[in-house]
């Protein structure tokens, strides 16, 4: 699975004979009669690829080298083939002897096959976005198990087991002892929940997991809940009812990428509101390509919101890398001349990478339509802050507060993953 720095370096590169190869890769299930087919559209892909880089670059070795890693392309499509476990991405550009090669979860949309300046990072933005790392608490009055569930992986972490007091066969001389027995069990169960509750809020504040959830039955709740730091109830996505012994694996991986999805349309409908919101009072939130834009080039995006099927032109600057919505052909801030970028949407995601900017891609929302389908809620207000005059709203930079920084959806979030 990919890391962090791993996308960091994706989002770093660039070849200027644009000659950057993205080919991601959704194997199908083994009885799957497409197979066939499958292996017509991969070759029709780097075939249609090879054409493009052919055009781009006139040097015949070149040439040569990425037809070398179009073949490796295509053989590593037809290895995974029947081996609906895992999907695949391959970054490759031979005239920087670039080739990096990832396992994804298998929730790829297609085989894609891009040839640019840029590597496409949009499949992997919208895998990685919707999968953060979770933890899994499951547990009961004397046990809890930890999981993570991590770019679709899930791995069981801690098995916390407090035995209860032994408790007799008698409750002492005419029940005298019955009384403090309970109590005593009680004390156990309070003190086992508050370990488990510790626990995860120091699991939370060193970045463990983004997030998590609880599996138990409703009736622990209640008493879970009271030992809860208000930190970690913040992180809480959800529960669901399991019993710690009996739960499948499967029935926690389906629960968690369940309650996930709710939360992460909770959370980008909430993400659109308040950025509409904001930006009807000219505050903390911006629409439209050009404003975006200029949002970015300023570091004041905190979260940026891209229509799903949002597509729109802009150019450029070769020399200092400055977007534009209008389509000039000079750089408006340094004067080199600029080059048309076909998929703005696509250009901006290396920036957002960088700069560690929660993303969403919004789908069926007629508000946000009616702006545009670009927009971004800001930490603060660059032109405002600089502006002393009398009546403007103080705009403060927003403090580094975890649970702003560690929202999900985030691209940036990758921290250790597990590589290879
Ligand atoms: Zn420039």
């Amino acid at each position: 699975m990919i890391t962090r720095e791993e996308i960091h370096e994706l989002a770093q590169f660039e070849d200027d004979g644009a000659c950057a190869l993205s080919f991601y890769f959704q194997p199908s299930t083994p009885r799957n009669k497409a197979h066939k087919e499958e292996a017509i559209l991969i070759k029709d892909l780097a075939r249609e690829a090879l054409r493009q880089l052919e055009e781009k670059n006139q040097s015949r070795l070149k040439s040569e080298a990425a037809r070398a890693d179009l073949d490796r392309i295509v053989r590593v499509s037809q290895e995974l083939r029947g081996n609906g476990a895992h999907a695949k991405a391959v970054f490759a550009c031979a005239a920087k002897r670039f080739w990096r090669e990832y396992d994804l979860p298998a929730h790829l949309s297609g085989a894609q096959l891009v040839v640019d300046r840029h590597f496409h990072l949009k499949p992997l933005t919208q895998l990685l976005g919707s999968l953060p790392s979770l933890g899994i608490v499951l547990l009961d009055r004397h046990r809890a198990r930890l999981f993570e569930l991590r770019v679709g992986e899930l791995t069981e972490r801690m098995d916390f087991f407090h035995p209860l007091p032994h408790r007799g066969r008698s409750d002492g001389f005419r029940g005298y002892d019955a009384g403090h027995a309970e109590r005593s069990v009680a004390d156990e169960v309070r003190q086992h929940f508050k370990t488990v509750a510790d626990f995860v809020k120091d699991a939370l504040e060193k970045g463990m997991f983004d997030n998590w959830m609880l599996g138990c039955l409703d009736i622990h709740w209640p008493q879970f809940a009271a030992q809860l730091h208000s930190y970690a109830s913040q992180k809480l996505l959800g529960r669901f009812t399991a019993e710690v012994a009996h739960v499948s694996r499967d029935e926690i991986r389906s629960h968690a990428e369940q309650l996930f999805a709710e939360s992460q349309k909770k959370r980008c409908d909430e993400a659109v509101r308040e950025t509409l919101s904001q930006a009807r009072s000219s505050a903390r939130g911006v629409t439209g390509l050009r404003r975006v834009l200029r949002s970015l080039e300023s570091g004041e995006v905190q979260t940026l919101l891209v229509g799903q099927s949002y597509h729109a032109q802009a150019v450029e600057c070769a020399g200092c890398g400055h977007l534009d919505a209008h389509l000039v052909s000079f750089c408006p801030a340094c004067g080199r001349e600029t080059r048309e970028v076909v998929d703005v949407a696509e250009a901006i995601l290396p920036r957002v990478i960088r700069q560690d900017i929660e993303l969403f891609y919004v789908d069926g929302d007629s508000e946000f339509d009616k702006v545009g389908n670009i927009a971004a809620l800001l930490r603060f207000r660059s032109d405002q802050n600089n502006n002393s005059s009398g009546n403007v709203r103080p705009i403060t930079q927003a403090p580094p507060n975890p649970s702003v920084s560690r929202r999900v959806g985030r691209v940036g979030r990758y921290r250790g993953l597990a590589s290879g």
